[in-house]
């Protein structure tokens, strides 16, 4: 595919914005792609090269883009204005269905990202137990605070102060001697255990052993269980949570709440979210100018709405048709050592692993395997995460499932992938 207007704007954008990249995430070598539009499950790049996204805003576009019905919301909604310093209808609209939907949340706040969530999440956990230290997972992602360290990258010296690295203990996913064990050496000191009910990296499905045993460690231990649900909340109507049978104290969620805006929702037992409540002297001050916002609400409520049982079972359904086909595929590959994890509507890929992918120190995710699949998938019109992760949209059906199949073993074909690393 010709790339030259993406070129152009990334050489113009980098005048003004390091390496033009505002989101590290979002780039890749030799340059990204600029996006243009979106329109259901298709996406156009500057060049007018056309895509299926496979990534929908790393899951948050759910039901892919330009979706009428949110537009609709949303231009009622910029009608009215858009954001003001007050409670609103729309508000308790989002909050009611999110507390309606997700069993352990009681009580709720809106933030504006994921990462703000989290914060909150565990700044409340600190308040109510006034314990300091958190258990999360090696490769567990929870945003951008420097308290939840994201284990693929490389910081320059000094970026986190030695303090906050020892506030976070870190213990492999899905282990629960491992747990067993760090809850015995950290447990009074440790105000939260916070997991992912499925890793955003590399797509490892956590297992209801291990949640159990969370929710009995943290009870035993005097800390709070919070999970993260920002990105598995697509898997069923009561989050992933529902299908583990564990109930956490806390619960972070963004992506799919805000219908395609900016967004983080963090919520859970009444008793600890009460902490916040203002009308007390002590309450734990929560703030931002945009939490709440009209736009993120009004969108956010047509976008739940539109998430109904039949419609996670199918994108689910679609996943693992999605899942399923590519292992056919990468099973003509074998010197490729292809790996793909899968649960539900959620999708990765693993290169250059020896059997199977069960926790963060099994992933490859800077195999140029990976990359080279990456590039050649986009050569094919198939738009999914450098790394190999990819999820389905309820705008999707079989046959765009399968066309994303035929191009993604064209891609394994011909994309020059060869097993020799480097
Ligand atoms: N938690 C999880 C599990 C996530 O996947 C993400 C984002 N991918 C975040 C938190 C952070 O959310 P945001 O990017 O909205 O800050």
């Amino acid at each position: 595919i010709k790339t030259e207007k993406s070129r152009g704007l990334i050489e113009r954008l980098g005048r003004s914005i390091p390496g033009g990249n505002t989101r590290s995430l979002a780039y890749f070598a030799p340059y990204p792609l600029a996006i243009s539009r979106g329109s259901g499950c298709r996406i156009w790049d500057v060049d007018g090269n056309e895509f299926v996204d496979l990534l929908n805003n790393y899951t948050a576009t759910v039901h892919g883009h330009a979706v009428p019905a949110i537009k609709e919301a949303m231009s009622k909604q910029a009608a009215l204005g858009t954001v003001f310093p007050a409670p609103g209808e729309p508000q308790a609209e989002l909050a009611e269905r999110i507390v309606g939907r997700v069993a352990s949340v009681e009580k709720v706040r809106f933030a504006n990202s994921g990462t703000e969530a989290v914060m909150m999440a565990v700044r409340a956990a600190r308040a109510v137990t006034g314990h300091e230290k958190i258990i999360k997972a090696e490769g567990g992602y929870h945003g951008m605070w420097e308290q939840v360290p994201v284990a693929w990258t490389q910081d320059p010296p000094g970026a986190t102060p030695p303090g906050v690295g020892a506030l976070v203990r870190l213990v492999d996913y899905n282990d629960v001697e491992g747990l067993e064990a760090a809850m015995e050496e950290e447990g009074g000191d440790v105000e939260a255990i916070i997991l992912e009910p499925v890793t955003g990296t590399g797509v490892l499905t956590g297992t209801p052993e291990y949640f159990a045993a969370a929710r009995r460690l943290a009870d035993e231990h005097g800390a709070l269980l919070i999970c993260d649900e920002v990105i598995t909340l697509r898997l069923g109507v009561g989050g992933f949570q529902e299908v583990l049978g564990v109930r956490p104290d806390l619960t972070t969620m963004g992506k799919i709440i805000g219908g395609g805006l900016p967004v983080g929702a963090f919520g859970g037992r009444a008793d600890v979210m009460e902490v916040f409540d203002p009308r007390s002297p002590r309450h734990l001050h929560h703030s931002g100018t945009f939490n709440g916002n009209l736009m993120t609400m009004a969108a956010g409520c047509v976008a739940l709405d539109l998430l109904t049982h039949g419609e996670i079972d199918r994108i689910n359904a679609l996943g693992e048709r999605l899942a399923e086909g590519l292992r056919r595929a990468l099973a003509e590959r074998p010197d490729l050592h292809g790996v793909v994890n899968n649960c539900g509507s959620l999708v990765h890929v693993n290169f250059g692993t020896e059997g199977e992918v069960r926790k963060f120190s099994d992933l490859k995710l800077d195999s140029p395997m990976a990359a080279a699949f990456h590039l050649a998938a986009l050569d094919e019109g198939v738009y999914f995460a450098p790394r190999g992760f990819m999820n389905t949209s309820t705008a999707m059906d079989e046959q765009v499932v399968n066309e994303v199949l035929e191009a993604c073993a064209r891609a394994l074909e011909h994309g020059g992938l060869c097993s020799a690393e480097g």
